[in-house]
């Protein structure tokens, strides 16, 4: 990374519409809780709060919806909040649980009158073009909306530009051999699939209101946080407040937010929160 870190610290959005808000689309783990075949007391649970779908956001801005992924869940979560467009994608990484929903954006273009824009890394590029290759392919479409238009805006690690707001990426490791990025807008970031999270990110992070950062469960993991590795990153940055996402069925929602310090959540399906500035 070249930003220094006093640039970093500055970058808090001056440029925070207000009125734009956060919607978590999805808040589990790879396999979604309840997951398939599980009887335990989380995925046999009633309150709502511990259905997770794949992991994903949308930031709903003045210039657009924003989103965060494309999982799986895609359609049926865009049903659910009501999002009836979705204007651009950033990628965080290029896991199945966060990209196999991308076909479902193929109505867009229609609306949008151009592709839809992929903000993303190289290498996530590379295997979207790989996955659907169907969407890049030469031959002429049999018909309008066949297949998914798509274009690449591709980043960095740099700051950048897109439906009005700044996004800084926040380089984070996913495991010994994986690299991803969070991304923060204005005082909002949203920290997930992430086990360690280098000293330079951490200060692309100082200041942040709101934080939201992986904590799959109690038990450590290779390439995901635990409750306390989260804790502990959140104690090192400080927030106001931080919300808890890509949880799996090890804990109850009822249960452990109770637990967590005062200003700690467990983040759900549905959640809304405003945009900090
Ligand atoms: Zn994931
Ligand atoms: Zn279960
Ligand atoms: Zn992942």
């Amino acid at each position: 990374m070249t930003r220094p870190s006093n640039r970093t610290e500055s970058t808090p959005s001056a440029n925070t519409p207000p009125g734009s808000e956060v919607i978590f689309l999805g808040t589990g783990t790879s396999v979604g809780v309840p997951s398939l075949g599980c009887e335990c007391a989380v995925c046999t649970s009633d309150d709502p709060r511990n259905n997770r779908t794949r992991c994903a956001i949308v930031v709903r801005l003045p210039e657009g919806n924003l989103l965060v992924d494309t999982p799986p869940d895609l359609r049926t979560q865009l049903l659910r909040e009501k999002i009836p467009l979705v204007h651009a994608v950033l990628f965080t990484h290029e896991h199945v649980d966060h990209l196999y929903g991308l076909d479902d954006l193929r109505l867009f273009p229609f609306r949008l009158g151009h592709a839809v824009p992929l903000y993303c890394e190289h290498h996530v590029e590379a295997r979207i073009r790989m996955v659907y290759d169907y969407a890049f392919s030469d031959r002429v479409p049999t018909h309008p909306g066949s297949a998914p238009q798509l274009s690449f805006e591709q980043i960095t690690h740099d700051s950048f530009e897109v439906l009005g707001v700044e996004v800084t990426p926040i380089p984070m490791q996913h495991g010994p051999h994986f690299n991803v990025l969070g991304f923060r807008i204005g005082g909002f970031a949203y920290c997930t699939d992430t086990n360690h999270i280098p000293a330079d990110s951490i200060e692309r992070l100082r200041g942040v209101d709101t934080l939201v950062i992986d904590a799959l469960r109690f038990k450590s993991h290779p390439t995901h946080f635990n409750v306390e590795e989260a804790l502990e990153v959140i104690n090192e940055v400080q927030p106001r407040a931080a919300y808890l996402t890509h949880i799996c069925h090890d804990l109850d929602h009822g249960i452990v937010e109770p637990q967590l310090p005062d200003n700690v959540y467990l983040a759900y399906d549905g959640l809304r929160l405003p945009l900090p500035q």
